[in-house]
């Protein structure tokens, strides 16, 4: 059954050690054939609260970040003060600021702004801002040779931003330089390389045999690699990041 559940739970504020409750996703299926997963290779999510809820908030001092850089506290959610009530997408809003703050790479708060733009659109709520924060700091990130990791990746994802602004040119210019490293198929690349030389802006999403070959579907092992995907965690840049 692909039933997505949340769970009240404590946690401990790593800026200011307030111990505060929130909800974390208890459940979350792994992607499949079947998944809506659009060309930037996220898959929607049925509601806006459930990717929210991959972060948490501190109600006193408003640190934000990625859940699984909170420690869990024993302490039972309704003996705690609740999260405050930010809206989903504005979430990710203060954890940018959490990660400049932090000074955090520009790939991590690359990854969250993307995570806020689909956040955004969950909750029928445009995008282009989000999209224009993704897409300073993922050129930012990707101009810093010192990091190791999927580059040819994030350059599709650029391109992918790119082209959903509107701004062709650049997406193309992003797009060729994806190679065999990005592990991505090449029918997919080559088809949104496509899209933009006409000049589609519009979200794409992903045929069956697409998201198959995307997240590897096939081998036990991948389906692991996936769910690991769906709880995203404080990273270096050195490690693979998380896109869905
Ligand atoms: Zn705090």
């Amino acid at each position: 059954m692909k039933i997505y559940t949340l769970r009240r739970i404590c946690v401990v504020c790593p800026e200011c050690d307030l111990i505060f409750a929130t909800s974390q996703v208890a459940r979350m299926p792994a992607v499949s054939r079947d998944s809506k997963v659009e060309a930037d290779l996220h898959r929607i999510l049925p509601d806006s609260a459930v990717r929210a809820a991959l972060l948490g908030t501190c109600p006193e001092c408003f640190f934000t970040w990625w859940l699984s850089a909170f420690d869990q506290s024993p302490v039972l959610p309704q003996m705690a003060p609740d999260a405050p009530p930010v809206a989903d997408s504005k979430k990710f809003g203060h954890a940018i600021l959490t990660g400049r703050k932090s000074g955090v790479h520009a790939l991590d708060t690359a990854v969250v702004a993307l995570n806020g733009y689909w956040c955004a659109r969950e909750e029928f709520q445009p995008g282009i801002k989000w999209l224009e924060l993704a897409s300073k700091d993922l050129e930012a990130a990707l101009a810093d040779d010192s990091w190791w990791g999927n580059r040819s990746r994030y350059s599709y994802i650029l391109g992918e931003v790119l082209r959903l602004m509107g701004n062709f040119h650049g997406a193309v210019r992003y797009f060729n330089q994806v190679d065999r490293k990005s592990v991505l198929p090449k029918e997919l690349v080559d088809h949104q390389i496509y899209q933009a030389k006409v000049g589609n802006d519009k979200p794409v999403l992903l045929p069956p045999h697409i998201i198959e070959a995307v997240f590897k579907l096939k081998s036990a092992e991948s389906i692991q690699e996936n769910t690991a995907i769906n709880h995203p965690g404080l990273h270096p840049v050195n490690v693979p990041q998380v896109i869905v």
